[in-house]
């Protein structure tokens, strides 16, 4: 009798809980002072997370009661699945809380605490998010694998929960790494080891043309990553004079190019199948004629007749070109790249991406050909001029003109942008 007075109790309250916050939002917010409006952020995202910490015991008493195999499912995880339509990874990462944070019944049936008491408590309490969560019972896993003293391992989590009070996930995650390199030193090993089992990248079609790059990349390669990655995704000046109109991943998708660029211009890529490695780009004799349609590379990428000739200006990139019958009309490597002298004049001269405003330095760049070659511009210092990735992409099509004055490229602007079309140049010092 009593267990079904409970039972009714745990539905009447959780029946409470969604009609309280469609009455809160139902609130006029815009009639508060702003310290409230504050205070009432502050205690809704309280309550959320004790919600989300809710879920530690329901699902602790979901697994108690082993309701998944009365249900013929794997697991837990399958049932959340189910029964929410969260994703697999979702419901994995609740139920890996809920075993951390949840309470615990003994074989015998006996009731005990959260293996991480101080994380649950504050949990429950509504202090510390998810993800931080995720920093401390990752921390403490490692500490456990260890298996340092309970003492010590009972510190090091209020240490942690106490710090997750003052800071974010993100730094969390360096305080926990730092306790830890402290803790067990000789953890970072087995952890480098472990990541250089796990590391992995693909790049698979999506179908649509563009391809998805998914990795894991071990911490070296991360940071070697980030550093080469955030410095080429700074934000450039834009073809209309604008700022830049680039999203941050857009920005980070280019700098990844001009990584990939750098590394076909540098000409040291090992061999592969007995040729250095090359672009190998083919389009038909009209293709090439009118700098239209879509060229195709030897992975099967096709890519705008446009972007094609401006790759088979750089080097290490071989481009044919076939007649309807699929005869090869032309073909070329190197000839018209500038050598090697002609470079260091240029990067002499230029000292970096010509376009007014840019920083580029030049082993960001790439030779433009003022004149294309296509239309017999000659590959020589009169005709050439350092451009990197993003505005060599964009100096066609943004309505720009480049011309020589002794011996120097200025830039003249279209008439929209400024009607008096007055030449600028990149101005530097
Ligand atoms: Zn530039």
């Amino acid at each position: 009798m009593t267990a079904t007075v409970m039972v009714d109790e745990a539905t009447v309250r959780a029946s409470a809980l969604p009609v309280a916050v469609a009455e809160l939002a139902e609130c006029p917010f815009s009639a508060l002072a702003d310290d409230d409006l504050l205070e009432v952020l502050r205690l809704a995202e309280r309550a959320r997370r004790q919600l989300e910490a809710l879920d530690h015991v329901l699902i602790a008493e979901l697994e108690a009661r082993n309701l998944a195999g009365r249900y013929v499912l794997r697991g837990s995880k399958q049932l959340l699945s189910g029964l929410l339509t969260l994703s697999p990874a979702e419901s994995s990462t609740r139920v890996r809380h809920a075993r951390e944070l949840g309470p615990r019944t003994s074989l015998t049936g006996e009731r005990l605490p959260p293996l991480l008491p101080a994380a649950a408590a504050a949990r429950a309490a509504g202090s510390i998010t998810a993800r931080q969560a995720e920093v401390i019972i990752q921390a403490m896993a490692r500490l456990r694998s260890a298996q340092l003293p309970i003492e010590q391992q009972a510190d090091a989590e209020t240490f942690l929960v106490e710090q997750a009070h003052r800071f974010d996930a993100g730094t969390l995650t360096g305080i926990a790494r730092r306790l830890l390199d402290t803790l067990d030193p000789d953890g970072r090993l087995a952890e480098e080891r472990s990541q250089q089992r796990r590391r992995f990248l693909s790049c698979v079609p999506n179908g649509d043309g563009m391809h998805r790059l998914t990795a894991d990349l071990d911490t070296e390669t991360a940071a070697l990553a980030m550093t080469v990655l955030h410095a080429l995704a700074v934000p450039k000046p834009s073809a209309n004079g604008d700022h830049d109109e680039r999203t941050a991943g857009q920005r980070m998708h280019d700098a990844f190019r001009s990584v990939l660029k750098l590394a076909l211009r540098a000409g040291e890529l090992p061999a592969s199948g007995g040729v250095p490695a090359t672009v190998l780009i083919t389009m038909t004799a009209e293709q090439f004629r009118t700098g239209t349609g879509l060229a195709t590379t030897s992975h099967g990428q096709k890519l705008s007749v446009g972007q094609a000739l401006r790759l088979a200006d750089q080097a290490a990139i071989a481009w044919i070109v076939h007649n309807s019958k699929g005869g090869v009309v032309d073909y070329g490597t190197t000839r018209r790249v500038a050598s090697d002298k002609q470079t260091l004049a240029l990067i002499a001269r230029d000292q970096g991406c010509c376009f007014p405003g840019c920083t580029d330095p030049p082993e960001w760049t790439e030779r433009h050909h003022i004149i294309p070659w296509r239309e017999g511009g000659p590959t020589d210092l009169g005709n050439l001029c350092l451009l990197c990735d993003h505005h060599h992409d964009r100096i066609d099509t943004g309505g720009w003109q480049i011309t020589m004055r002794d011996g120097v490229p200025w830039f003249i602007p279209p008439a929209w942008l400024d009607p008096e079309q007055r030449p600028q140049r990149n101005l530097r010092p």
